[in-house]
């Protein structure tokens, strides 16, 4: 009997040992050994399917690629040691000088800067469509076309993409369809289901969802998977075995842990609607996101993450940072522990008004990556911090 994917998610597991263990035990090995030349030379030349060196395949890493594939509901996929080095493998597999990437501004932005600062070196040609203008995204597409890569719901911006208008537009254009499925996780959202042909995450979020370790993992075709492993099996950007064990334990309980984080977001996005000392607040499962009803289709439930802005622009935002008590100020996302941010004086402070605007990013914008303390201690703390703003 076929196990449904979040079953998989916890019972798919490494062949035991002798040793009848019942949690997988970590591989930390660099190689593997063979018994003889005979079996050594059928190994490297692929007529037996064993492991050789921990660049190319661990077994810790392999589990924590068969659960991410149960739940992403697709054929293969490849594990690495962060998720920009996921996103540098797609690219540097794929795109050769003179094709073209079309991706839009929303996107995270180490990725924005691979793309604008890196590609133009190696003759890569790229442009940006509007996220929100499906016309501008036909009148982008070229002959030398060969991916689209998108990200929804964005970071920071929460902005959305129709997976399925985007799913048919690639297959159309017969451009592969990579997506960054960070912020939803396969639990709130599948992208394959609508035509993805790539799906990779920064399993360093979500995924880990106590602030850790790094990881990243490609997962989708795999004719396209076999590709980026010939590309990363010779460049080196593997996951380390203890963060693939590390992330493969974490996957068991991500669909608890993500249900109670959804939670904890709408009971902090209600008490905080129509707050007197905000302008707005976006949530994906918010009937005033402007992708509400596609929010609604793709996605389970609208996630971890609330942004909203708050009145006074950049010195409110700050005041807010500084006035908060027990929500952490840090850059990451996705942990036990509630984080607020203020794009317009960090991450994006380097941006013109007029570029930040383009990504949702207005002076007085705050991100909470709403955590699993007991919700009336996150609201508590938020609201007492607005009050001082
Ligand atoms: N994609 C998204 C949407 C992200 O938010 C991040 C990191 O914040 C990355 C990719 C990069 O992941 P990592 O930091 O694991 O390299």
């Amino acid at each position: 009997m076929t196990q449904l994917p979040k079953t998989q998610a916890i019972r798919i597991q490494t062949r035991q040992t002798n040793e009848k263990e019942h949690s997988t035990p970590l591989f930390l090995t660099s190689s593997f050994r063979f018994d003889n030349a005979e079996e050594m030379s059928q190994t490297f030349a692929g007529d037996l399917d064993n492991n050789i060196y921990s660049r190319f395949e661990n077994p810790n890493a392999q589990e924590f690629i068969d659960k991410m594939c149960a739940l992403e509901e697709v054929e293969a996929g490849f594990a690495t040691a962060s998720g920009m080095s996921s996103v540098f493998g797609c690219f540097m597999t794929f795109l050769n000088a003179g094709d073209h990437l079309l991706s839009c501004r929303s996107i995270f932005g180490s990725t924005h800067t691979v793309i604008t600062k890196f590609f133009p070196r190696w003759n890569i040609e790229y442009s940006y469509a509007d996220i929100n203008d499906p016309e501008s995204w036909e009148s982008q597409v070229r002959p030398n076309t060969k991916m689209i890569f998108i990200e929804t719901p964005t970071n920071p911006g929460l902005d959305i993409i129709d997976l399925e208008w985007i799913g048919n537009f690639a297959k159309k254009h017969n451009i592969i369809l990579l997506v960054d499925n960070c912020f939803a996780t396969p639990i709130l959202q599948k992208p394959a289901r609508y035509g993805a042909d790539l799906i990779l995450h920064s399993a360093t979020k979500w995924i880990d969802g106590q602030g850790r370790v790094l990881g990243g993992v490609v997962v989708g075709k795999k004719e396209l998977i076999d590709q980026i492993f010939v590309f990363c099996k010779n460049t080196g950007p593997s996951i380390s075995p203890f963060n693939a064990w590390l992330l493969s334990k974490s996957l068991e309980t991500l669909d608890v842990r993500l249900q109670r984080h959804c939670d904890n977001a709408e009971a902090l996005v209600k008490a905080l609607d129509g707050h007197p000392k905000l302008n707005n607040i976006r949530y994906p499962f918010h009937p005033s996101h402007p992708m509400y009803e596609v929010a609604k289709k793709q996605m389970a439930r609208g996630g971890g993450l609330v942004t909203f802005d708050i009145k006074g622009g950049l010195e409110s935002g700050k005041r807010f940072l500084n006035n908060l008590k027990m929500l952490t100020l840090t850059s990451n996302l996705g942990d036990t522990r509630s984080i607020a941010s203020h794009p317009a004086s960090t991450t994006h402070a380097k941006l013109t008004d007029e570029e930040k605007a383009s990504v949702s990013i207005t002076p007085g914008l705050i991100r909470i990556s709403v955590g699993l303390e007991d919700i009336e201690d996150i609201k508590a703390d938020i609201l007492q911090a607005l009050e001082k703003c």
